[in-house]
């Protein structure tokens, strides 16, 4: 008989301390202490341009004034929460907020995207039963779609190193290319109870996707009396010059989740619904214990106001065109960048070595960038960074793409 010994630790050969946080991440060698305006400040002292936002999370950037003072004033009320057997006046209020600003009669309140489209996937079958009955529960989503990693929204997202491990996911929900031939195929009109799509695709590669499509799919959805759901929880907000990206389109969906840019950095989501759907939803059909509060509410009340501040969104469309360009000149001026796709504060560039090298090469040169994919580079500037502030991240990307 054998025994096994393990190999013994030289415990001064470990270079990076042990974390105790589970391993889902592979973290970048950075610790973050503090943070102003468009810069974070690492615990090895230096100032690092931030293009990240935290993954699309502080469109105000870092400090900001507005959102301290929301936050002191939740805070002095003394209740944080108060669960949804009560009402709150910052949920009130800023619900209805929502409803004048969109297409939506009615909202529900969460705490992230994930979350945000589960609901509505849940709100969807609701739905659909009623008009339709049981049949009527089929999920439909889009190659290249990301909507979380949860069961239900995990099998609606097309990235199968994130899925193969997890089988079974939630059963009937399917995914479709993107095309409207194919969705027309699909689309059954007895069994299908929603497709989701993101308008602007982020984590599948910041594609934005044919108003063509959107459109197309907008008239086949209405005519087989199936929910459109528009995941926006990245594109949402702000991001891509309007309020909502839906508005870029035209197409107004039955349903809008949100979630990333929604409480400055508080952990919220919400589904945006039509008074259709709405209706069919009764006491008891979902719930969340911490979803809506007081205390994330008031604070994403003040974001709210400050990201549908019509200068704040003709600032981040005029950029944005000025963003385009200066890409489209970084795309013609180096073998080394294949192409260019976005709008708005919401950029992917492909790159012709893994993005995770340019990304590593960034953080040293002193700028926060994201990848989308293995060989595409991701930007989320916060919404408020300038004209300066946009050339000096650009100009440091130049410098480690080329
Ligand atoms: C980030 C993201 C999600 C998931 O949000 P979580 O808060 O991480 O659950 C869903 N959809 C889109 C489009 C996203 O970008």
């Amino acid at each position: 008989m054998t025994t096994l010994s393990l190999p013994v630790m030289d415990e001064s050969a470990v270079a990076a301390p042990r974390s105790a946080i589970l391993g889902t991440y592979k973290r970048a060698p950075l610790e973050i202490v503090g943070g102003r305006g468009v810069q974070l400040l690492g615990s090895d002292g230096r100032a690092y341009l931030d293009f990240s936002s935290g993954i699309g999370v502080n469109a105000l950037g870092y400090g900001d004034a507005g959102i301290r003072q929301a936050i002191a004033a939740a805070a002095d009320t003394g209740v944080l929460h108060s669960s949804n057997l009560y009402s709150t006046q910052p949920g009130e209020m800023l619900a209805q907020r929502l409803v004048d600003r969109s297409f939506a009669s009615s909202v529900f309140f969460c705490n992230s995207g994930a979350e945000a489209n589960e609901g509505a996937f849940k709100f969807a079958r609701r739905w659909a039963r009623t008009i339709g009955g049981p049949r009527k529960h089929e999920i439909v989503a889009l190659r290249g779609g990301f909507h979380g990693r949860l069961f239900a929204s995990l099998a609606a997202t097309d990235r199968p190193g994130y899925r193969a491990p997890f089988r079974p996911l939630a059963p009937g929900i399917s995914i479709c290319e993107r095309d409207l031939g194919d969705l027309e195929q699909l689309l059954d009109s007895d069994t299908v109870a929603a497709v989701i799509v993101e308008p602007v695709q982020g984590e599948g590669g910041v594609r934005v996707l044919d108003d063509a499509l959107l459109q197309g799919l907008r008239a086949l959805t209405r005519e087989r009396e199936i929910a459109l759901i528009f995941d926006e929880v990245q594109c949402g907000l702000g991001r891509t010059g309007t309020l909502f990206a839906y508005e870029q389109s035209g197409v107004v969906p039955d349903m809008v989740t949100l979630a990333k840019p929604l409480a400055g950095g508080l952990p919220m989501g919400a589904v945006l619904l039509s008074d259709e759907i709405a209706r069919t939803i009764q006491p008891g059909d979902h719930a969340t214990t911490f979803g809506g509060g007081p205390f994330v509410t008031a604070v994403a009340l003040h974001v709210f106001d400050r990201l549908s501040d019509e200068a704040l969104l003709a600032s981040v469309a005029e950029n944005g065109k000025w963003i385009e360009a200066q890409l489209t000149a970084l795309l013609a001026g180096t073998p080394r960048v294949r192409a260019v796709r976005g709008v708005g504060y919401m950029w992917g560039i492909d790159v012709v070595e893994p993005a995770a090298g340019v990304v590593a090469r960034a953080l040293d040169a002193g700028l926060l960038i994201l990848s989308a994919g293995d060989y595409t580079l991701r930007l989320l500037p916060p919404l408020v960074a300038s004209r300066d502030e946009l050339q000096a991240g650009l100009s440091i990307l130049e410098g480690v793409v080329a």
